[in-house]
C-alpha cells in the first residue's frame, strides 16, 4: 500500500480512486492530481496495461502533466486523467461507459472527463448519460467536436511564435517546415502552413492521409524515416511521442521544433539540453498543443467555437512568455515551462488568503 502513497506524493497528487465493478468488468483508475486552480480535466485513456501498476503509473504522470497544461494555457483547471484497464479493440461496451461515467460522477466535479486514446466521442456519449462531468462531445450535443482544428490552429500560432523569437522573422514565407503525421491536426497545420507561404513536406503512415493532404495543399511526400534529416527550419512533430531522443537529435538539421504531438521529449531533462545545446528552439509540447484541452475548457463554459479559435491564437503569447522566462533564468525552455506553470498554481493559491464567503453562511439563523 506504502506504494501507491509513495507515488502519490513524489509526484503531489491529491486523490487517486479505484473504481471496479464486478457487473460490467470495469477496472479503472482516476488519478487527481491538483486542484487549486479549477476542477481536474483530463481524459480517460482505455490501455491493456501489462499490469496494474503500470495502469497506477501512467495515470499519475499524465495527470500531473494535465495540471501543467492547464495552468500554463491561463485556463481555470486543475490536472486529472483517467485509464480504464482493457483492450478498446475488443472490451469495449455501453454499460462499461456508463459504470465509468457514475464514478466520475461520484467526484460530484472534482474530476472531469474526456476522450482519450483507446476511447472515443462516442463513449463520452455513454459517459454522458450518467454524468455531466465529461467533455469532447459532439457538436450535436452541445460539445465541441473534433478539437484537431483548434489545436493545429494553436500549433501554428506556437510556430509563429518561435520564428519571430529564434529567426526574428515575422513571416512563414519560404520556410521549409516538416510535418510528421497528418491526422486530425497535422492536415488543418498543414493548411494554415502553406497558406503562409511555407515550403512543407510531409510524412505519414497512412497512405491516404498523405494523398488527401498532397492533393488539397500540393506539398511534397517524404519517407517516413527521411524527416530527421531533412534540410528544413522547422521539424513539427504530430505523430507520436518520444520522436526527440538520442538517435533523432544528432541528425536534425532545422533550429525550431515545434509540433502537436504529446510526450515529444523521450526524457524530458537529457533531451530539452541536448536541444538546447544544438541551438534548436523547442516549444514546450503541453504549451504549443494546448488547444485540444482549450477547446474542452469552452465546452463547461458553453460552447463557442470562435471563442475557442481565438485562445487556442494566445499560445504566441504564451510561448513568448515561455522564451523569455528560458533567457532570463538561462534554463531549457522545457523547464521554463515548468517553472511559468508551477508559479500560476502557486500564485492562484495565495488568492485563497482572503476568506471568501460561502452563499447564505448565515442563513440557517433564525431571524426572531
Ligand atoms: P491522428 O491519429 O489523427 O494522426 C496522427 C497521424 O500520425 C496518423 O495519420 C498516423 O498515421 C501518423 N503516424 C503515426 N506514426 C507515424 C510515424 N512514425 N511517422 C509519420 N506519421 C505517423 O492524431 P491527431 O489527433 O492528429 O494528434 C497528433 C498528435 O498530437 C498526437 O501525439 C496527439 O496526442 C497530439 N495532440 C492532439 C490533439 C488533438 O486535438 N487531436 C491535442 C493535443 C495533442
Amino acid at each position: 500500500m506504502s506504494f501507491v502513497f509513495e507515488s502519490m506524493t513524489s509526484k503531489g497528487h491529491e486523490e487517486v480512486v479505484f473504481c471496479s465493478d464486478n457487473n460490467t468488468g470495469l477496472k479503472a483508475i482516476i488519478a487527481i492530481h491538483n486542484t487549486t486552480i479549477g476542477p481536474a480535466l483530463g481524459g480517460c485513456r482505455m490501455w491493456s496495461y501489462n499490469s496494474e501498476a503500470e495502469a497506477l503509473q501512467d495515470v499519475l504522470r499524465l495527470s500531473r502533466g494535465m495540471s501543467y497544461k492547464a495552468a500554463i494555457a491561463g485556463l481555470n483547471l486543475g490536472g486529472g486523467k483517467a485509464v480504464i484497464i482493457g483492450d478498446s479493440k475488443k472490451n469495449k461496451n455501453e454499460i462499461l461507459f456508463r459504470s465509468f461515467g457514475r464514478f466520475v460522477q461520484g467526484l460530484a466535479g472534482r474530476y472531469i472527463t474526456a476522450e482519450d486514446v483507446g476511447t472515443s466521442v462516442k463513449d463520452m456519449e455513454w459517459v454522458r448519460m450518467e454524468t455531466e462531468y465529461v467533455t469532447g462531445l459532439s457538436r450535436a450535443l452541445g460539445g465541441g467536436g473534433d478539437p484537431g482544428p483548434v489545436t493545429a490552429l494553436g500549433t501554428f500560432s506556437g510556430i509563429r511564435a518561435t520564428v519571430k523569437k529564434h529567426l526574428n522573422r515575422d513571416s512563414l514565407t519560404g520556410l521549409k517546415v516538416a510535418v510528421q503525421g497528418v491526422g486530425h491536426v497535422g492536415y488543418h497545420l498543414t493548411k494554415h502552413l502553406t497558406e503562409a507561404g511555407a515550403e512543407v513536406l510531409v510524412s505519414d503512415l497512412d497512405e491516404k492521409a498523405l494523398k488527401l493532404v498532397a492533393n488539397d495543399f500540393g506539398v511534397k511526400v517524404i519517407e517516413v524515416d527521411q524527416i530527421y534529416d531533412a534540410e528544413v527550419d522547422i521539424y513539427s512533430p504530430c505523430a507520436m511521442g518520444s520522436t526527440l531522443n538520442d538517435q533523432t537529435i544528432p541528425k536534425l538539421k532545422c533550429s525550431i521544433v515545434a509540433g502537436s504531438a504529446n510526450n515529444q521529449l523521450k526524457d524530458e531533462i537529457t533531451h530539452s539540453q541536448m536541444l538546447k545545446n544544438q541551438d534548436i528552439l523547442y516549444a514546450p509540447d503541453y504549451a504549443i498543443n494546448s488547444g485540444g484541452l482549450i477547446n474542452c475548457a469552452n465546452e463547461i463554459e458553453g460552447y463557442n467555437r470562435k471563442r475557442a479559435f481565438q485562445q487556442a491564437e494566445g499560445i504566441y503569447d504564451t510561448l513568448m512568455n515561455i522564451y523569455d522566462r528560458a533567457d532570463s533564468d538561462n534554463v531549457t525552455t522545457h523547464e521554463a515551462a515548468l517553472k511559468e506553470a508551477k508559479k500560476r498554481i502557486n500564485d492562484i493559491s495565495k488568492l485563497k488568503n482572503v476568506y471568501l464567503p460561502k452563499k447564505n453562511l448565515m442563513g440557517k439563523r433564525d431571524s426572531n
